[in-house]
């Protein structure tokens, strides 16, 4: 069995990849992206420019209709389902359960990689769905209905079922969305943590540009299924950079905070 190296430098790389739907064979088109193990990096872009798209073919979701997309050198269509549900984990966007699943049913949906098809419920199965529950907030939810949940809580059992699936890399679509400020902030230092202290490495679409220069180590910028931009957040929040890719004018200064970039709208009022 193939195990998880976390000193290869790059632990997803897209080559050259397209891929879409239907009739729409080309959202992301010919997309070379290399992500480094160990690091935070956030996806952002205009809506439609393929970020989900983009996610769900780093996870081996999707057919591409050209190139690959590696783990660890090794093209993602030649591990098991089940094998790279134990090393990738992924939220889509928008995700839907079915009727009447509590919250610690959704979260023990995380341990499916790791459970053979007789096998009983283990220890680690328990411990690692208790500190998901424990990790998001959500210990004393564990037994409502997810029907019951306000959007925030629901988007924070759905992280904490990735975060269950204990796997070393996380693709999160817009994990902080229906998130009041200080619960995005908690999900983002969270992740910060799984990146830092615990080798993990996470590719999150966010919008908040700021926040992504915040908490991210690294920024990567799409428009209309192509890379524009990539590289360490410092580098990449530009006025130049927010101007091409989202047409918006806007001066960047350093955050007095914490000396990371802050990007300021110019108003026209
Ligand atoms: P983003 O996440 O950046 O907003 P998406 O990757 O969701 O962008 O979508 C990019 C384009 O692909 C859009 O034009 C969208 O309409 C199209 N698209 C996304 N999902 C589907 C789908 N399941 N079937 C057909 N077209 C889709
Ligand atoms: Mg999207």
């Amino acid at each position: 069995m193939r195990e998880f190296d976390t000193d290869m430098e790059i632990a997803l790389e897209a080559r050259s990849v397209t891929a879409g739907y239907g009739q729409q064979a080309k959202v992301i088109e010919a997309l070379c992206l290399g992500i480094k193990s160990g690091t935070f990096t956030v996806l952002a872009g205009p809506n439609g420019s393929g970020k989900s798209t983009l996610l769900k073919a780093l996870a081996g979701f999707l057919p591409l209709t050209e190139g690959a997309v590696e783990l660890q050198g090794a093209p993602v269509s030649s591990f098991s389902a089940k094998r790279l549900a134990q090393l990738v984990g992924i939220l889509p966007q928008g995700p839907s359960a079915p009727e009447g699943l509590s919250v610690e049913d959704l979260v023990r949906q995380g341990r499916y990689p790791h459970r053979g098809l007789f096998s009983r419920w283990t220890p680690q199965d328990t411990h690692a769905c208790r500190a998901a529950l424990d990790l998001t907030g959500l210990a004393d939810l564990a037994e409502r209905p997810l029907d019951s949940l306000s959007g925030g809580q629901k988007q924070r059992a759905w992280i904490a079922m990735v975060l269950a699936q204990q796997t070393p890399v996380l693709l999160l679509d817009e994990p902080t969305t229906f998130l009041d400020i200080a619960h995005q902030v908690e999900i983002l230092s969270l992740l910060r943590r799984l990146v830092k202290e615990n080798g993990r490495t996470v590719v999150a679409v966010l919008h908040d540009i700021n926040q992504a220069a915040q908490y991210a180590d690294r920024l990567v910028l799409l428009k209309g299924g192509r890379v524009k931009a990539e590289g360490d957040t410092r580098s990449v929040v530009t006025g130049e950079a927010m101007d091409a890719v989202f047409g918006v004018r806007s001066q960047v200064i350093t955050n007095p905070v914490d000396g990371t970039p802050l990007m300021l709208l110019e108003s026209d009022l």
